[in-house]
């Protein structure tokens, strides 16, 4: 049992003056609500009241009425932190901060809550015996900051290099050393970063983590971000798409699944390059359900558009190994690196995401793959969207969802998924999206980009 007061009382000498207890809303879009550091004993188990409405906020601030069973302004629930995740902000020193469970007000669980759904995953995998591990990589731009109003003009961008060149990060080299400082103060694990392909993109990949952490982590890593950005004259996009035409920001989302400290993906002697057969399962389970899953993990209206063949961002339903094009990228391991290497990659993941609800149904659809022996069929290792029309026909090979459409009836229609989120948050989350849709369908694409930018 966690000391509350305690923990607020070393706070306080350090200078913490409040904790920003924060949760991500339907959109990915981080929400937050700051108390006064001495409060914390007190809202650590009461929690702090907050508004019903934000399981139905659109990515622009709008709310959505369209969801019956949140159409009114009347209803509170409780933002509880977690103080398991409690942080004090390496980059902003008189903050704290803390992932949010949303509770109703009698103290029992909310249905809307998106970090309650995914301990339910967790919980599923535990009752089997499994063990899940997930670990995101986050791809953003880095711009000059204050150049550029939320709707106005191209911003700036921070570096002009070769793509992965030691020189481009130089010129934002001061931001990089602040930034992995406060990353490791802040305990959020980094396995890299670099210059990425895109122009003036970062990439930063935290190690794999058990699956809340990792999402509690993806919200730490992301408020971190920022504020070493802002620290240093810098402004971090994380949305999809930075502009309609450059490669998009994928948040790649790995996972493995282990049963009695085995790496289930791992492959062996037998299986050559691909996983056992439970492995195989879980990746059975990712691929059959994928175009339900995309539009959980990848469900703003950029999302869609960063979906196209030829960008490492995937487009069609398929696996490969090490294939980068692929939305499910098979990670081997090898005898330099260990079995426990061995991982699935989702790339079809971005930021407006919620990282909760993107882990709980990809442990669902690859528990559900698991323990049916779902066949992944045989890996594609080229880029098929080089093929023709008709060869990706003959074979099978189904795009992923194009437009909002699409995505809703992808998701509709799968059972498996729906049920993850269950009516009630399934229905908010719908109506968000249809009100997302609404707003970008009287909108240019580069209108539509230009809007998310800098939402996450
Ligand atoms: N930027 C690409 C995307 O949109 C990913 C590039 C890579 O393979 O890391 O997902
Ligand atoms: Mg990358």
């Amino acid at each position: 049992m966690v000391d509350a007061g305690a923990l607020a009382a070393d706070l306080a000498a350090q200078g913490v003056v409040g904790v920003s207890i924060t949760w991500a809303d339907n959109n990915g879009i981080p929400r937050c609500r700051i108390v006064p550091i001495a409060s914390l004993p007190q809202v650590a188990t009461r929690g702090v009241g907050v508004s019903t409405l934000f399981a139905v906020f659109d990515t622009h601030d709008a709310i959505t009425f369209a969801h019956q069973g949140l159409a009114t302004p009347s209803g509170d629930v409780r933002l509880v932190p977690d103080l398991r995740g409690l942080t004090r902000l390496a980059g902003q020193p008189a903050l704290a901060w803390a992932p949010g469970r949303q509770i109703a007000v009698d103290g029992s669980p909310w249905p809307y809550d998106q970090r309650g759904v995914l301990e339910a995953q967790v919980e599923a995998a535990t009752a089997e015996g499994l063990e899940v591990r997930a670990g995101y990589e986050m791809e953003f731009v880095l711009t000059q900051a204050g150049e550029a109003g939320d709707g106005g003009g191209q911003p700036r961008l921070a570096y002009h290099a070769p793509a992965y060149s030691p020189h481009a990060l130089l010129a934002v080299d001061e931001f990089v050393a602040d930034l992995l400082a406060d990353l490791a103060a802040n305990g959020v694990p980094v396995h890299q970063l670099h210059a990425e392909y895109g122009p003036a993109q970062v990439e930063l990949s935290i190690a794999p983590a058990d699956p809340i952490t990792a999402a509690d982590r993806q919200l730490l890593a992301r408020q971190t971000i920022h504020a070493a950005a802002r620290a240093h004259g810098l402004r971090a996009c994380f949305a999809p798409l930075f502009t309609a035409a450059d490669v998009g920001n994928g948040w790649h989302l790995h996972t493995s699944v282990w049963r009695g400290g085995r790496n289930l993906l791992a492959g062996d002697a037998s299986s050559g390059e691909r996983p056992g057969p439970d492995g195989a399962g879980w990746l059975g389970g990712l691929l059959r359900d994928l175009r339900a899953l995309a539009a959980i993990t990848a469900p703003s209206v950029p999302s869609l558009a960063r979906l196209r063949p030829g960008y490492f961002a995937s487009a069609y339903q398929f696996w490969g190994v090490e294939n980068r094009e692929a939305p499910l990228r098979y990670v081997l391991g090898s005898e330099l690196l260990g079995a426990d290497h061995a991982n699935v990659e989702l790339k079809v993941s971005d930021a407006s995401a919620n990282p909760y609800l993107a882990l709980a149904v990809v442990i669902a659809a690859g528990l559900a793959g698991l323990r049916e022996g779902a066949d992944p069929g045989e890996p594609i290792q080229v880029d098929p969207g080089r093929w023709s029309e008709q060869e990706r026909a003959a074979r099978g090979l189904g795009r992923l969802p194009t437009t909002p459409a699409e995505q809703e009836e992808a998701l509709s229609g799968s059972k498996r998924l729906t049920a993850v989120l269950g009516e009630q948050l399934l229905g908010a989350f719908l109506a968000v999206r249809r009100s997302d849709a609404a707003w970008a369908a009287e909108r240019s694409l580069d209108d539509v980009v230009a809007a998310h930018r800098w939402r996450y």
